[in-house]
């Protein structure tokens, strides 16, 4: 019980603590005193909270001393503290559990049904929760809450997606429509944003703190972390990398309305747009006898295989497409001057066409040496990145200590 003259604990001295215990193997008070530069009552107090309260710290046994009483040693405690994963997608929603150290415990795949409208779609995402509860066997208790990667832009301050053109939802109050159905607390955020902070926690951030993760899929979109934090913008919106102006002389349209949109002429639905106007207009490609009767069912998948089978056709698209992510790549190396660039998302996977393509641009249009030597990786999780952001979606806010652990049902 926390007496009236104790002044409350610092929220940042309690993160800086946290950060340092998960650091390290494990570590002393005194130790931690001294690398958070903090008084001995404090760091006490601020542990004695992490193990009782936030219960993200164990003590586990003795250290060695240079005479006195030998100090008790704390560490992470991640193992046994859970959390759930959703990424909503428009054709499924991926759901996993995992520990705090990223170990995944259960996962579970469904479809999306995104033309059975925002409630449906709603009642399936919690029903996946439930199920994936109930396979993993954890208890309720041990879950700290969902963290969920939704493709749209979000509106941080208000808690909403304000606008999804792959959904079609407008002001969309996910967080308490789910709280309805499910006792856990839900967090969400972009889903490339989310991605990046997968890659940040779990990925790439082990080795560099400056990087930007490009979303390639159905759409396009960018997270920018930067000094090994998320940039958010304003109203939590940055990142629109897929609707910045790729081409203003296109007629190619974007699902925001606008036309020459980078994701209206390089995402998977643009790179299948384009061979579908090829077709149309009578060019020569495999892809014109297989596809016949039913040319709206080619993707950006079988234009990539057509490719791969040497159809000059898909080649040139794809070719065409990769130039136009080369160089909006190259804007944001030149704007931010990251590390390395990042490229997950299913439609731009390494060893393609497109990734290569990509690569060639910025090494040809590169201003420094540095940018021309820029690491361009794949996701460190391939399909699974965005489960996994999600996750540290949530591992965020805990080390942010915004969530407390759930009480038992
Ligand atoms: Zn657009």
């Amino acid at each position: 019980m926390q007496r009236q003259n104790v002044p409350p604990i610092n929220q940042s001295n309690k993160i800086r603590v946290l950060d340092i215990i998960r650091s390290t193997d494990f570590v002393s008070r005194a130790e931690l005193a001294k690398k958070a530069n903090l008084s001995a009552p404090t760091i006490t107090r601020i542990v004695d909270s992490l193990i009782n309260s936030e219960k993200v710290v164990e003590e586990v046994g003795i250290g060695s001393s240079e005479g006195g009483r030998p100090p008790k040693l704390v560490r992470f405690s991640g193992s046994d503290k859970y959390v759930i994963g959703i990424d909503l997608g428009t054709t499924h929603i991926d759901g996993i559990v995992a520990n705090l150290e990223a170990e995944v415990r259960t996962e579970m795949r469904i479809p999306t049904f995104v033309e059975a409208g925002y409630d449906e779609v709603i009642s399936r995402t919690s029903l996946l929760v439930r199920d994936l509860v109930d396979r993993s066997g954890i208890p309720s208790d041990q879950i700290l809450g969902i963290g969920m990667a939704v493709a749209g832009l979000v509106d941080l301050k208000r808690q909403v997606v304000e606008y999804s053109p792959d959904f079609g939802w407008r002001d969309a109050d996910i967080i308490n429509d789910l709280r309805r159905n499910v006792p856990f607390p839900v967090v969400f955020d972009n889903v490339t944003r989310v991605m990046s902070l997968g890659e940040l926690h779990f990925g790439l951030g082990q080795q560099i703190d400056s990087f930007v993760c490009i979303n390639v899929g159905y759409g396009i979109g960018a997270a920018v972390i930067a000094d090994g934090k998320p940039f958010f913008g304003a109203h939590g919106m940055s990142g629109e990398f897929g609707h910045i102006v790729a081409d203003p002389y296109s007629d190619a349209r974007c699902l925001c309305g606008n036309t020459g949109c980078l994701e209206a002429v390089a995402s998977g639905r643009g790179i299948s747009m384009a061979a579908q106007k090829r077709l149309a207009a009578g060019e020569k490609s495999v892809l014109a006898d297989a596809f016949r009767a039913d040319p709206s069912s080619i993707t950006a998948r079988t234009v990539a295989h057509a490719a791969a089978d040497g159809d000059d056709c898909a080649v040139d698209v794809i070719k065409t497409a990769g130039r136009y992510l080369g160089l909006g790549i190259v804007n944001l190396v030149n704007l931010f001057d990251p590390h390395a660039i990042v490229i997950g998302g299913g439609v731009a996977q390494a060893e393609s066409l497109l990734f290569s393509t990509i690569r060639t641009v910025v090494e040809e249009r590169s201003l420094s040496r540095h940018s021309r030597e820029i690491e361009i990786h794949p996701a460190t999780f391939g399909a699974k990145a965005s489960v996994m952001g999600a996750v540290s979606l949530v591992l965020d806010q805990v080390l942010s200590l915004q969530l407390k652990a759930v009480p038992t049902r």
